[in-house]
């Protein structure tokens, strides 16, 4: 069995949808980025590509090429899955925590589980997804923006 650990940071902007965990939730403000800047999939899928020893997603999805402006995080994810598969490996559980002052995140983050959970092709009671402010400290504490943090395990697949 192999571990890995993600983290991603994206700023809060006006004009901008609030997309995490592939859930569009409604908020006066929203992450800015080149995909849909989904922080909570962006974690998850450096922890399941740093699980695999494959690096991250910069790597694999640069933020300089095109083809990724404004696309769905999950359509990502669905290709950090694909690698996985053909690299041998299968997804065990993960764990994160999205780390936002506001909105409250617990009544989306069932929707959260659900989407990343049939990306994933994996049982819902693998994915767990936590939510944290910070007391109002530091730049998710004002409202600068959002953080997320991901741990994933992952095993070959048995033949
Ligand atoms: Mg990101």
């Amino acid at each position: 069995m192999r571990i890995g650990i993600g983290y991603d940071v994206h700023r809060l902007v006006e004009g901008r949808p609030l997309i995490l965990g592939g859930v569009n939730i409604p908020w006066s403000k929203g992450l800015l980025g080149h995909s849909d800047a989904d922080v909570l999939v962006h974690a998850v899928m450096d922890a399941l590509l740093g699980a695999a020893g494959l690096g991250d997603i910069g790597k694999h999805f640069p933020d300089n090429d095109q083809s990724y402006k404004g696309i769905s995080s999950l359509i990502l994810l669905g290709k950090v899955f694909d690698i996985l598969s053909q690299e041998g490996y299968g997804i065990v559980n993960i764990d994160s925590v999205i780390i936002a002052q506001r909105p409250k995140m617990l009544p989306h983050i069932p929707q959260m589980i659900e989407n990343i959970s049939s990306v994933l092709k994996l049982d819902k009671q693998c994915i767990n997804i936590k939510a944290t402010t910070t007391e109002g400290l530091g730049f998710t504490g004002r409202e600068e923006g959002i953080a997320a943090q991901a741990a994933a395990l992952i095993d070959r697949i048995k033949k």
